[in-house]
């Protein structure tokens, strides 16, 4: 038997149906033995988050303005989901002591936790399992988390329970604070359960089958991804393909647990695999297909500028004084580009471009708006011949003009920049090279 850790997002859980329904996958799978759950999300396209209105909650109270009518819709969801699911145990007095806390100046991470305490609490009565609190098992310290003392704790809870349901999103401090993650944190702790536990496998259980090789805003009906790596997740991550808080990743990675991405509503869906090395042979080479508009070039032309040992520091050092992450740097012999994100540079480029005269002298300096980076990734892709003339012929075909080639040295992606206004064109012509080629 090996153990499985399930997370549960928001929309799983959004009421007493999809509680249910939650419980059924929960039970279907006795290796389904630790189960992390977030916050009811929204039930439909006009609805509130219980997060977003706890939060709401604790701006009106911080600013000495009535909640207590945004809490009365709090309380009548979860109401709803308790009554729905008919629990006994009373919601009332767990609901008051929220109310109350908020109204004494209960601090916002504190505030918005509530929400994945409140449902963790329903779903173990509703499963009849024991709830054990996160506050207990993640530690935070020095405003970050103390992973070392997460795992420790969660071993400490855990071990010996056979199962048992535990809220997302939140931990303690040293000192007793609750302290949450960034949004859509529940990933983390699910991440970090599984760690602890040692897991055999890690479920993340959300609205959509897992991830696709492409925007389907771009590609109509683009092809579901199977299987992907570790890092090929990471950079179809970075370059704007969401499905997964980002730092979920580490904690399971590191401890080659897989992830399995699942759509509660679709659950006989294959859904995808995360992994730490391929083992199947793909379909096609290419893993998935993603990019971002509005970066800006900056380009610096110095003759002989590689005889200048101290140039690269001095160009870079600009960069970091002015607190603005470079994304990517193409050189030729005499010229070198950095590529920065448009909104990352906003208000600070004359003065980056004054010190780049200052400091580095060059014979010609231009700063170039709208690009779009568009990243073609695929485990061991840059081994076999012909992908990236591939790319490239495929872009010539439509027309578009290609301003900037990176192929990275982690032998899994090719990145290319084109203007803004041919980025959907750019991934709709990969994607068709190489899944329609493909097929046939
Ligand atoms: N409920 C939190 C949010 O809405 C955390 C989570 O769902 O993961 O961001």
């Amino acid at each position: 038997m090996q153990t499985i850790t399930a997370k549960f997002g928001g929309t799983s859980l959004a009421d007493a149906d999809s509680f249910r329904h939650v419980a059924e996958i929960v039970r279907q799978h006795a290796d389904r033995r630790y189960v992390v759950v977030s916050a009811p999300g929204k039930r439909n396209g006009k609805d509130h988050k219980i997060t977003d209105m706890l939060l709401m909650c604790y701006q009106l109270a911080s600013h000495q303005l009535r909640f207590e009518d945004v809490f009365a819709i709090i309380r009548a969801r979860f109401e709803e989901i308790h009554r729905g699911l008919g629990l006994r145990q009373a919601l009332g007095p767990v609901l008051d002591e929220i109310e109350q806390n908020i109204r004494g100046g209960a601090s916002c991470d504190y505030c918005a936790s509530r929400g994945e305490h409140v449902s963790g609490l329903l779903l173990a009565e509703y499963l009849g399992w024991p709830f054990v609190d996160s506050a207990q098992m993640i530690r935070f310290g020095g405003g970050r988390l103390d992973d070392k003392a997460t795992y420790r704790l969660i071993r400490q809870h855990l071990s010996g329970v056979e199962r048992a349901v535990i809220p997302g999103y939140y931990g303690q401090d040293g000192e007793g604070n609750i302290v949450t993650f960034s949004r859509g944190g529940s990933d983390i702790t699910g991440a970090l359960v599984a760690r602890g536990v040692e897991a055999g496998l890690y479920e993340n259980w959300t609205d959509v089958s897992g991830f696709l090789m492409a925007d389907p805003a771009i590609v109509p009906d683009p092809r579901p991804i199977r299987s992907i790596t570790y890092k090929e997740l990471r950079e179809l991550s970075y370059m704007g393909a969401q499905v997964l808080h980002e730092e979920a990743v580490f904690p399971v990675r590191e401890a080659g647990i897989p992830i399995h991405i699942k759509n509660t509503q679709r659950p006989e869906d294959p859904g995808t695999l995360i992994v730490p090395q391929q083992t199947e042979k793909k379909a096609t080479i290419v893993t998935g297909i993603a990019g971002r508009k509005d970066f800006r070039v900056i380009s610096v032309e110095k003759a002989r500028l590689r005889e200048e040992s101290d140039f690269l520091r001095k160009l870079i050092s600009v960069f970091e004084s002015n607190e603005v992450p470079i994304e990517n740097m193409p050189s030729s012999i005499d010229s070198i580009s950095v590529i920065v994100s448009q909104a990352a540079i906003q208000n600070k480029e004359k003065k980056i471009l004054e010190e780049i005269r200052i400091y580095c002298q060059p014979d010609a300096l231009t700063s170039m708006p709208s690009m779009a980076l568009v990243a073609v990734v695929g485990q061991g892709m840059n081994h076999e011949t012909g992908v990236a003339a591939r790319v490239f012929g495929a872009l010539a075909r439509q027309g578009v003009n290609i301003r900037m080639i990176s192929q990275g040295s982690s032998e899994m992606n090719i990145l290319v920049g084109v203007e803004n206004k041919d980025f959907e064109r750019t991934v709709m012509a990969i994607y068709d090279t190489f899944v329609q080629g493909e097929k046939e």
